[in-house]
């Protein structure tokens, strides 16, 4: 027999009212009778948020988050597919591994967990991994990343592209050569050598993707530069783009709404990589996202335990919470700034991270898709505090935030529900 809910005063996006039927887990137009109705007076229903980049850190960091977690984390968030990135203990760069986180988000049942695969054995940089194994795995990988390092070597990256070429595969850069940043820091401006701590120029990061997207015009293939942090990168990106050349870009919440002034607390839940840029840079990316240079927000959500950060600047680990006040946060940066709509907001955050990763099922409101969706209150604010994360890195902690995730679904399934 089937199951038939139907939500009833929702608002889209455009404020206009509608309400949806769900039928056995997938929208549906279903005349048959309904046998559960939602009221949802005050609610504007959104599809799931889809994240392009998350550190789940599980095999291997329990201690910092799990599957189960970063899943519960990413629904109170209002995401129904997340990217674990491979970083873990084992890197995930075999078939076995991928298969693993996929199959442990699978019975956790909260959010989709799509893994990303690691380009080289061991994150290293030094022979390429088993990437055609993980792709005609369970996991069906299709986005590959070193992520946590820069894949520095040009020659391993012309053969990476060239590698997932044949599939329709993404090779995501986290841009940063290596030996423009040893032991580097912070962004390196006035801020760094006031406070004496190694600086991270932004010719660093630029640097990289200048090479990397002349290697995907040169090899036809797909590229996808992580969190994009300067104001140059995002020169170079858009001369790509306006070239043709198949890149795609995300940015960080945090580096659209936080500052490297910041640091001058010495506070280490500020310090992430790549580092918080200037007001200079911010605007950049704001302006970047709105035009579409920069195609998708991904949280680069980097749990880690308690004494990883709670030390000295030197000693703490690189890296923020992400996944429960992405939305808000984004909000806060790009639409209270009056710089997006919210529907072009959501659909940087869904229906196209979606569509780059190739996430058929995530990222629309359509009849006969699974019903993956969330349901936001746009009026209410939050004051922000980690609530399903394991750890507590939150930099907006205290902070007052837009929008309210009342609930999240999962082909129909409830997997969230807000609470005061
Ligand atoms: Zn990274």
């Amino acid at each position: 027999m089937s199951e038939i809910t139907k939500f009833t005063n929702l608002r889209n996006l455009e404020g206009e009212e509608l309400s949806i039927t769900v039928e056995n887990g997938y929208f549906s137009d279903s005349a048959s009778a309904v046998q559960k109705i939602e009221d949802c007076t005050g609610m504007t229903l959104i599809p799931g948020l889809v994240d392009m980049h998350t550190h789940l850190r599980e095999p291997g960091f329990e201690d910092a988050e799990t599957i189960l977690t970063g899943s519960m984390a990413a629904a109170a968030g209002g995401f129904t597919a997340v990217s674990a990135m491979p970083n873990t203990d084992p890197i995930a760069d075999t078939a076995g591994v991928v298969e693993q986180i996929f199959r442990l988000g699978q019975v956790h049942g909260i959010c989709d967990v799509f893994p990303i695969g690691a380009i080289t054995v061991g994150s290293k940089g030094e022979q390429l991994a088993e990437i055609r194994a993980m792709n005609a795995s369970a996991a069906g990988i299709r986005i590959f990343s070193d992520d946590g390092n820069c894949l520095s070597s040009a020659i391993l990256m012309r053969r990476a592209l060239e590698y997932v070429k044949s599939f329709d595969g993404v090779i995501a850069q986290h841009a940063q050569d290596p030996e423009l940043t040893v032991d580097s820091q912070v962004n390196e401006g006035a801020i760094s050598s006031r406070l004496g701590l190694k600086g991270w120029p932004a010719v660093a990061e630029e640097a990289i993707i200048a090479r990397d997207v002349l290697l995907a015009d040169h090899v036809k293939s797909r590229l996808h530069i992580c969190h994009v942090s300067t104001a140059g990168s995002v020169e170079i990106i858009r001369w790509a783009k306006a070239r043709g050349i198949q890149v795609t870009a995300e940015v960080t919440p945090h580096h659209l709404l936080l500052t490297e002034d910041l640091i001058e607390s010495y506070d280490p839940v500020f310090k992430v990589n790549p580092p918080l840029r200037t007001k200079r840079d911010v605007e950049a990316l704001r302006f970047a996202l709105a035009d579409g240079t920069i195609d998708v927000i991904a949280t680069d959500h980097a749990p880690h335990p308690i004494e990883r950060k709670e030390c000295e600047w030197a000693n703490a680990a690189f890296g923020m919470l992400g996944l429960e006040s992405a939305l808000s946060v984004s909000f806060k940066a790009m639409v209270d700034t009056k710089l997006i709509s919210p529907k072009d907001l959501i659909y940087r955050m869904s229906s196209r991270p979606a569509e780059i990763a190739g996430y058929k099922d995530h990222g629309a409101i359509a009849n006969g898709k699974p019903a993956n969706f969330a349901l936001v209150n746009l009026e209410k604010n939050w004051v922000s505090k980690p609530r399903m994360s394991k750890s507590g890195n939150d930099p907006y902690r205290g902070m007052t935030l837009p929008v309210v995730v009342e609930a999240t679904y999962l082909r129909g399934r409830k997997v969230y529900s807000h609470h005061e």
